[in-house]
């Protein structure tokens, strides 16, 4: 593997663990009584593991290095990739989609404002898409919920209030609609049980089997959004 690995040796640790990091990097950790040869074997065994994570961690960087906020850009949006096309237009609304096009009305240079324009138009979407997912969670979970705020912050993606208000934030929207899901399904849960007991747990994971990938994405890729 032509990948870059780092060799941590633990004094106390009892097994050889393998853990990737956001960069890619393989990080081997080892007891001091474990040879090094005896971790590498084990990483070979893993190897297949291995890769298809870092291929995972490396296409989820170029989808977000490649945002560009000009004509012809791509962004992402939920599952999709949608291309931006600006140009200074009037009438309509200053950003519509059709199809897969963004039509965002601006100058072709001012990335300013076609960054503010499209975080509008992914606000408006992060609406909606709550709104629909959420109505139709709570049906099933027999409760209900009061208001749903989009919000921006940088390190939460959603929360819940005792009196029931579900808050999410819209960068969810440039993730893959299961992350975007999973924190809906958590949120609502929480209408249930206010808590991270093993009930409220159970539940999560009956509304949705895949929650830890999603849980795993957002916390390798979820800095990268926005
Ligand atoms: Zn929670």
């Amino acid at each position: 593997m032509n990948i870059p690995l780092k060799h941590r040796i633990l004094a106390r640790g009892r097994r050889i663990s393998i853990r990737i990091a956001k960069d890619g990097t393989i990080i081997l950790t080892r007891p001091r009584v474990v040879s090094e040869r005896t971790a590498l074997r084990f990483l070979e065994e893993k190897k297949e593991w291995a890769l298809k994570h870092i291929q995972h961690i490396q296409k989820q960087k170029t989808r977000m290095a490649s945002l560009q906020w000009k004509d012809d850009g791509l962004i992402p949006f939920l599952d999709q990739e949608l291309i931006l096309s600006v140009a200074l237009s009037r009438g309509r609304s200053p950003i519509h989609r059709v199809e897969n096009t963004l039509h965002v009305s601006a100058h072709p240079d001012d990335s300013e404002r076609i960054k503010t324009l499209v975080e509008r138009w992914y606000r408006l979407q992060a609406e909606h898409y709550f709104h629909l997912t959420c109505s139709s969670l709570v049906q099933k979970l027999g409760v209900s919920f009061r208001r749903i705020s989009i919000k921006g912050q940088t390190s939460r993606w959603g929360s819940c209030s005792k009196q029931g208000n579900l808050n999410f934030n819209w960068k969810l929207m440039m993730a893959p609609e299961l992350v975007a899901f999973s924190v809906a399904v958590h949120e609502c849960c929480h209408l249930v049980h206010l808590n991270h007991s093993s009930q409220f747990w159970n539940l999560v994971y009956r509304l949705c089997p895949r929650y830890k990938d999603a849980a795993q994405w957002l916390k390798e890729q979820g800095g990268t959004l926005g």
